[in-house]
């Protein structure tokens, strides 16, 4: 084993560093976190500039359109991209990081000429239609028909919690083909486009402030069956893929916002004076082997998808990992925060003032991508933004159940 970059490597990452050090500059000013519209058009201007580098779809493969980076030039990408503070994919998040790698590995030629390329060139926007009010966890158990008709799809029912709906241009949709108790033998998985009649979007405003996502009404919309990805009734084995990207290898760059977000902390500790306490040294020094572990498992999640096209089971392994790590680290920073982590408003006095921006805008969602310093609304804002971290993409208990049983083999509960 080789552990040193070899030169062509090397030249991949000064290539994009000096890139990204001539454009950011040029992007234009982040937007507010409430403004989707405007958010929309920030998020697919930088991808539309990703990609007229050469750089959008890193991990895709060349047939899917996109570069085929190599495994280590892809964390390249995602470590230089953190280490100059670029904005996050925002909502390109489906479309690239799962629906697009699915239409790649189960749609038709047809599906991938057409829907593919506006994903990398920032022109088509994508949401996620799974969960319903009754089908969570339990999505097996979801109820929303598709009753074919001719050459269409007759839909209709709800979901809810579908992020970035009220700018998306077409939606991941799993709907019910086969009879109602059929559960994972009677899901289809289908593009819905988002401007067919018979769709009412209503947002749902969180604690953060923000209308992420909403619910999703569906009252007779018609779906071209063209748009079916896989069989019919076949949709629960397209999901399990779907799901495979999105717990994978979708939150990889997400261990280095948090290395990120940690190193900002222990810099606020050493400010306050608080890094004088054992304990606080101590917590930071586990959160960091923590995330060191963490890494080398992104690592091996994005190596496996690229020598078998799809990430495997330990992808569970890692979103529940991730996702608990964050809650704890959001926890450090309340706690180094004192009295400023209860104010909403940047304190410009603040010990660990100047942060990168506002939350959210252009940054994750949760502002964790920080630089070295902290504002204290970044604080509380990751920390608000948390909670939501072991609920998204399957909650913790559902990752425990699919490793308990999946991987470890333990009989069903
Ligand atoms: C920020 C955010 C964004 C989201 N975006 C989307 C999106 O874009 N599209 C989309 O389709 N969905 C989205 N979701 C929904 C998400 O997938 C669901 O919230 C999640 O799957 C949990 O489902 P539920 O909310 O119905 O909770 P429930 O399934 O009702 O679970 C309630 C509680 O019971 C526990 N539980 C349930 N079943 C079991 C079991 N068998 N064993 C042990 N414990 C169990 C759960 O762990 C949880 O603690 C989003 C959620 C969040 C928080």
């Amino acid at each position: 084993m080789d552990l040193r970059y070899s030169e062509s490597e090397e030249a991949f990452r000064a290539e994009l560093r000096s890139w990204l050090a001539d454009v950011l500059p040029t992007l234009p000013e982040k937007p507010s976190q409430l403004d989707w519209p405007a958010r929309r058009t920030y998020d697919t201007t930088w991808q539309r500039m990703l990609h007229d580098a050469g750089y959008a779809g890193i991990d895709w493969p060349v047939e899917g359109g996109g570069r085929g980076a190599s495994p280590v030039e892809q964390l390249i990408y995602l470590e230089e991209l953190e280490r100059a503070h670029a904005p996050y994919v925002g909502v390109n998040f489906v479309g690239l990081l799962h629906a697009g790698p699915t239409v790649i590995v189960e749609g038709t030629p047809e599906q991938r000429a057409r829907f593919l390329p506006p994903i990398l060139r920032g022109e088509e926007v994508w949401c996620q239609g799974f969960s319903e009010p009754g089908a969570g966890s339990d999505l097996a158990s979801l109820r929303t028909r598709a009753v074919r008709d001719g050459d269409e799809y007759v839909v209709s029912g709800q979901k809810i919690w579908t992020s970035h709906a009220e700018v998306a241009d077409f939606c991941e949709l799993l709907v019910r083909t086969g009879p109602e108790d059929s559960r994972h033998r009677g899901i289809t998985w289908l593009i819905l486009p988002m401007d067919r009649p018979g769709i009412d979007f209503r947002p749902l405003r969180t604690i953060a402030g923000s209308t992420e996502f909403g619910e999703l009404f569906l009252d007779a919309v018609r779906v071209p069956v063209a748009n079916r990805v896989g069989d019919e009734n076949d949709g629960w084995r397209v999901t399990m893929t779907t799901l495979s990207f999105e717990r994978g290898t979708a939150f990889v760059g997400e261990v280095l916002q948090s290395m990120e977000f940690l190193r900002a902390l222990r810099e606020l500790a050493r400010t306050t004076g608080a890094w004088g306490d054992a304990a606080v040294r101590r917590a930071t020094g586990r959160l960091g082997a923590e995330l060191d572990a963490l890494w080398a498992l992104a690592r091996r999640n994005v190596s496996q998808a690229a020598r078998t096209g799809v990430p495997g089971i330990g992808g569970s392994v890692y979103k529940l990992a991730l996702s608990e790590i964050r809650q704890r680290i959001a926890e450090l920073g309340m706690e180094l925060g004192g009295s400023a982590a209860f104010v909403w408003d940047t304190l410009p006095e603040f010990a660990g003032a100047a942060g990168h921006g506002a939350p959210g805008c252009g940054g994750s969602e949760d502002g964790a991508s920080t630089g070295q310093s902290v504002s204290n609304t970044e604080i509380v804002s990751t920390w608000v933004h948390s909670f939501s971290r072991t609920i998204a993409a399957g909650t913790s208990q559902i990752q425990r159940n699919i490793i308990a049983e999946r991987i470890l083999g333990l009989p069903k509960g």
